[in-house]
């Protein structure tokens, strides 16, 4: 007998319910992934994250190959494949991660429509992608949680579910496949995007709790210091179980730790807003009557905020460092994207689209949901809250290392005094290659005010 493992967002071996549940069903296993051409469509085949799924597919096919198996690589529509595979195979069953996102719901309806009326059954599997699956806690009325704190309360209460160990052999039917992609053969990749993969990612889990997770909780807003375990595009790619990743740092213990299982929580906490609402990937949540911006000026604006050219170092470096790693810590994830919403009070759309088109973890659900909460039409409980750009940059960046990091036209200036070229003396200004602010933060912030409570 023969069954179907199909990889989606689960790129690994370890505490992998899909494989293990098709290891059991059958002697033999395909394990299947396809590169389906509706991922281009939808525009989300950015070349950071084409690279890096390169690197889990090999990373993958070898952790079969050590098990005795290998990874089946088919390229087309993913039902339409399975449904090929099966026939070829004569299998009974298929099994894959049951689906969050509107595109990953999709294609479990269009797989279940490809597979009826045929002798092969489709089994979706809870928390593959999720530490808890969405809709397990829900609160007393309504479908899903629109406020974290309630829902991080509920979700430890409920327990993440045991971790499985990786299976020891794997039998796979002769079969054709397709040549998997090559990271060499991707171009317009960032120059830092970090290897991908399973062992990777374990590697880096490890040295993780071992090395850093300890500090965590003091050091996560730290910008320079670049303390936290930038571990968010193996999670998104599922070279990483979010589920084990939870247990393993519960075992470590210790203020930090639990720091960091709480946003592997707020992880989960976005994925079932999502799975609640899928339309909320690109539309409003929370409905503020906005009118964002849209007149002769606001392209210009928001092109100089991609290119990192807006005037406001703190900003321009957290956007450099994302065209460059394909990553941006958290801290400047917030206050770029406030910068834009609320001093620019530019659509969230264009940001989030910016980002998925870098971000090797651009994540639907992740990178919609914190856009809207800082947009202030998700979840966010203070929507109006405008994040200060200089104030950030002193807190969080207070020597300005950070910034000279980034932007090497100031590498020269010393201290905090980078954080303001255009206070310094008008000589040593005119030296440098840098643009003055493109927009006045207290006129910004009374514009955004004034449109948001008419
Ligand atoms: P750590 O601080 O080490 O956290 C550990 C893990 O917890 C992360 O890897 C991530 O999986 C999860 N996590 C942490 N913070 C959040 C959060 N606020 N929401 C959801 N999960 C979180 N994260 C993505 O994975 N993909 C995205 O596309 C994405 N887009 C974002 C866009 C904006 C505007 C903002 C404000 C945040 C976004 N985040 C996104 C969340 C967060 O910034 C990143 O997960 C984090 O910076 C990744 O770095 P890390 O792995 O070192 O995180």
């Amino acid at each position: 007998t023969v069954s179907v493992a199909l990889f989606t967002s689960d790129l690994r071996v370890h505490d992998q319910p899909v494989l293990r549940a098709a290891l059991r069903a059958a002697d033999q296993v395909v394990p299947l992934f396809v590169l389906d051409r509706g991922i281009a469509r939808a525009g989300f085949d950015a070349p950071n994250r084409r690279a890096f799924l390169a690197d889990c597919l090999a990373a993958l096919d070898a952790g079969l190959r050590e098990r005795g198996g290998r990874l089946v690589v088919r390229t087309g529509d993913t039902a339409t494949e399975v449904r090929r595979v099966a026939g070829e195979t004569g299998a009974r069953e298929v099994h894959v991660a049951a689906g969050v996102s509107r595109y990953a719901l999709d294609r479990e309806r269009r797989l279940r429509e490809a597979l009826s009326g045929t002798d092969c059954a489709l089994h979706a599997h809870d928390a593959v992608v999720t530490a808890l699956p969405p809709g397990q806690v829900t609160p007393s009325s309504g479908d899903h949680f629109a406020v974290f704190t309630p829902y991080f309360r509920r979700w430890q209460e409920a327990g993440v579910r045991d971790a499985l160990g990786a299976p020891r052999s794997i039998d796979v039917p002769s079969l054709d496949g397709d040549a998997p992609p090559r990271r060499d053969a991707v171009s317009g990749v960032s120059p830092g995007v970090p290897e991908g993969g399973e062992s990777a990612a374990r590697a880096k889990l490890t040295a993780w709790l071992r090395d850093g997770v300890e500090d965590y909780e003091d050091r996560h807003d730290d910008l320079p210091g670049d303390a936290t375990s930038r571990l968010s595009p193996y999670l998104h790619f599922g070279c990483l179980s979010p589920a084990e990743s939870v247990h393993r740092a519960r075992r470590k213990g210790g203020p930090g730790a639990d720091a960091f299982v709480r946003q592997l929580a707020w992880r989960d906490f976005h994925h079932q807003v999502l799975a609640a609402r899928p339309a909320v990937s690109w539309s409003d949540y929370r409905e503020r009557g906005d009118r964002w911006r849209d007149d002769a000026g606001t392209e210009a604006a928001v092109e100089a905020w991609r290119q990192g050219r807006t005037g406001y170092p703190i900003v321009d470096a957290a956007m450099r460092q994302l065209r460059h790693e394909g990553w941006m810590h958290n801290r400047g994830r917030l206050l770029v994207a406030s910068f834009l919403t609320k001093t620019l009070y530019a659509d969230w759309r264009t940001g989030a689209r910016h980002f998925l088109d870098l971000l090797v973890d651009g994540d639907i659900a992740n990178n919609q949901m914190n856009w809207q909460w800082v947009a202030g039409t998700g979840t966010d409980t203070r929507p109006n809250r405008v994040l200060n750009p200089l104030t950030q940059a002193k807190r969080f960046d207070p020597r300005g290392a950070y910034v000279r990091r980034w932007v090497p036209e100031l590498a020269d200036v010393e201290g905090a005094a980078v954080h303001q070229p255009w206070r310094l003396p008008e000589k040593e200004r005119a030296a440098l290659d840098y643009p003055d602010p493109i927009v006045d933060l207290s006129e910004a912030r009374d514009r955004f005010l004034r449109a948001r409570k008419p």
